[in-house]
């Protein structure tokens, strides 16, 4: 699915841009919004190039290993986008796993959180896709994911509540059915903070 996607068409984001800022009556051809339009397609490339990457790959670095503890990465910092307002949202998310005879290098759970942070998203959905995606490819009894962030559409207009932090959990596997596996992985996650 995310490879069949056309490439981002540069020339047409410029040209909405152009528009944008005609509309709010800017000077589209005055000397600090002349390069804009350019600027501003190269950046949605980057904060979206997710859509075009495919997560699967990072499971080709999964080793056999006895270890039957939780595996847990915590305060991976991601950036992303609202699809609401397009305006980003920025926190940290960490991933854990009970693993079942696999492991997945450590880097590579940093990788599939960028690749579903770089997209269009709500927060609910790419929580839910990391957790899915982990579940389904690297097969460990149970998986845990919990992402925080601030969202820029509630900071900084609309209800302009600055410091409110939204934090949603997918849980999946033993942490959801078994409550003793559920309250160690809670209590994991919210350890103290340094
Ligand atoms: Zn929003």
């Amino acid at each position: 699915m995310s490879q069949s996607l056309k490439p981002i068409d540069n020339a047409k984001i410029e040209n909405a841009i152009r528009d944008l800022l005609d509309a709010i009556g800017e000077d589209v051809n005055r000397e600090g919004l002349r390069d804009t339009p350019a600027r501003v397609a190269r950046m949605y490339s980057e904060l979206l190039g997710g859509m075009r990457e495919n997560p699967e790959i990072h499971f080709k670095s999964v080793f056999t290993e006895e270890y039957d503890e939780i595996v847990l990465l915590r305060d991976i910092p991601f950036f992303s986008m609202c699809e609401h307002h397009m305006l980003p949202f920025i926190g940290s998310a960490h991933v854990a796993y009970l693993p079942s005879g696999k492991v997945l290098g450590v880097s590579k759970m940093a990788r599939i959180v960028d690749c579903f942070a770089k997209r269009l998203q709500v927060q609910e959905r790419m929580t839910g896709e990391i957790a899915d995606l982990m579940m389904n490819h690297l097969k460990p009894l149970g998986v845990a994911v919990v992402v925080e962030a601030s969202h820029s559409c509630m900071t900084i207009r609309g209800i302009k509540k600055p410091g409110a932090t939204m934090v949603t959990s997918a849980l999946r596997g033993l942490f959801r059915k078994d409550s003793r596996s559920r309250n160690e992985i809670l209590s994991l996650l919210h350890q103290d903070r340094r």
